[in-house]
């Protein structure tokens, strides 16, 4: 996978800017679904060839109700445990704090690699300075004066950063999972939403798990197993839960794991609980899903408890289109893993949409379809002259991208890009995430 880069500091040091300014360009290539867009804390972004994700833990590990002190020293937990490289960000204008001392002292120990970014050093000469600035004594060695809102010494800054990632790894950037004929679920989830017993369900053996002792493991296991003549590799990202860290943050650890597995995966099967939805992690692990363009099962387990009532499941279906309609080609299942209920089911599923993720459409019939939506919907008017789209063509699966050639690729309109997504969908009965790219006529 990615090497995984985290940005930590006190609030308003300029965090956020700098996580916008570094992932800008790779983030307007991630596509939501037409029309909705979603506050992100992590995203790819990219130095010279060496992409590896980024992570704000300002709004990745919310502390809201935390001392300052005390919320800054978790993000920079979270960052020592879970990624490779830290930027810890200080504002220059303003000087050292007690805050950015403790937290420089715990990543001194934690032996992490850090680059110190010294902020809004909105000048050449105020870059000079931090040069010779007070950030060098907190001892981490790399300091960089930057102005993230200037973009200033944004070079340097990454190729330090850069410099201190473990060497590539062929294959960690890959865009999809090795296309090796095995699918690849991801078992995703809240903590306790029984990912494992689902597991254990498919399985029909209980395995024995060793992060079931307290902190031996929090890596993600995988099981292999064949059902209906297909070679599965199922990863559960259960191990997690055992970690010794404070309640709140627990839930963002199911994040990272998602985060970690779901690039070497087809398929995310993301696991809610019926009687406690928690919508908001819920549709951040939904939405990672859909920002990894991974196939996706959505799993309404332990219905057992709410009885298994038709009217019950409609209106609870209902509220999920409402919360999660950014994944809104997504199956729902209600499933009790415990009793084993539906198990079957999720698996059926998890196949069918792993073979829809390495879909490639003939393209004869693309172009009947794209002859029949121009016919059929009266192109939008951009920048005063009417949208022509002349080609369509897969240029990749997994999930499926499409390119359309056109007079205008910057100006199509969401509602415009909502309509082919949905006909694609419905043309080839497709219900993974989907991506269209817009070209200019060479
Ligand atoms: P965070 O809380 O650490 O994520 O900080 P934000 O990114 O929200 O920034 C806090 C404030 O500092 C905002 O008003 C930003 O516009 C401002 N800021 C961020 N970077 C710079 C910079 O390079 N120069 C100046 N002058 N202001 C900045
Ligand atoms: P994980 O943290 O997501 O792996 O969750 P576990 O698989 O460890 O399950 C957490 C708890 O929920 C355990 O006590 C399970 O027995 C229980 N559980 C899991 N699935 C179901 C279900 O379908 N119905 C009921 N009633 N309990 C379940």
């Amino acid at each position: 996978m990615k090497p995984l880069v985290a940005i930590v500091g006190r609030p308003n040091v300029g965090k956020s800017t700098l996580f916008n300014r570094l992932v800008g360009r790779r983030v307007a290539l991630v596509q939501d679904e037409p029309g909705v867009t979603r506050d992100r804390h992590y995203a790819d972004a990219d130095w010279e060839g060496r992409i590896f994700t980024l992570i704000d833990t300002g709004g990745f590990v919310p502390g809201e109700k935390d001392s300052l002190l005390k919320q800054v020293r978790e993000q920079a937990q979270f960052a020592v445990e879970e990624c490779d490289v830290i930027i810890f960000v200080v504002d220059a204008r303003v000087g050292m704090s007690t805050a950015d001392e403790a937290v420089a002292n715990y990543l001194r120990k934690s032996g992490k690699p850090v680059v110190v970014a010294a902020n809004k050093l909105d000048n050449e000469s105020g870059l000079m300075q931090s040069l010779a600035g007070e950030f060098f004594r907190l001892g981490l060695g790399d300091v960089q004066g930057i102005s993230a809102e200037h973009n200033l010494g944004m070079g340097s800054l990454m190729d330090s950063v850069v410099a201190k990632l473990a060497p590539k790894v062929e294959g960690e950037d890959a865009e999809a999972p090795p296309d090796d004929g095995k699918i690849r679920v991801a078992i995703i989830g809240r903590p306790n939403v029984g990912k494992s017993t689902l597991v254990n369900a498919i399985l029909k053996e209980k395995r024995v798990v060793t992060s079931e002792v307290a902190g031996t493991t929090r890596d993600p296991i995988d099981s292999e197993v064949t059902y209906k003549g297909n070679e599965l590799i199922l990863t559960d990202t259960a191990g997690i839960r055992r970690k010794k860290t404070i309640a709140h943050q627990v839930e963002q650890y199911s994040v990272i794991a998602a985060l970690k597995v779901l690039e070497r995966s087809d398929v995310a099967v993301l696991l809610m609980d019926a009687t406690e939805p928690h919508v908001d992690q819920d549709a951040k692990l939904a939405g990672l899903s859909m920002d990894r363009g991974r196939a996706l099962v959505i799993v309404v387990n332990k219905w057992d408890l709410i009885a298994e009532d038709k009217r019950k499941q409609d209106a609870f279906r209902d509220d999920l289109k409402i919360a999660l309609k950014f994944v809104g080609y997504a199956p729902v299942i209600f499933t009790s893993a415990l009793h084993g209920s539906k198990v079957e089911k999720v698996v059926d599923v998890a196949v069918e949409l792993a073979k829809q993720f390495r879909f490639r459409a003939p393209t004869p019939q693309l172009n009947r379809l794209l002859d029949y939506m121009v016919d059929n919907n009266p192109a939008p008017i951009v920048k005063g002259k009417p949208l022509r789209l002349y080609y369509i063509a897969q240029v990749a699966a997994a999930p499926p991208t499409f390119a359309l050639t056109c007079n205008a690729p910057e100006g199509v309109p969401d509602m415009y890009k909502r309509y082919i997504t949905n006909q694609i969908r419905k043309t080839f009965d497709l219900r993974v995430p989907i991506r269209l790219l817009f070209r200019e006529r060479p």
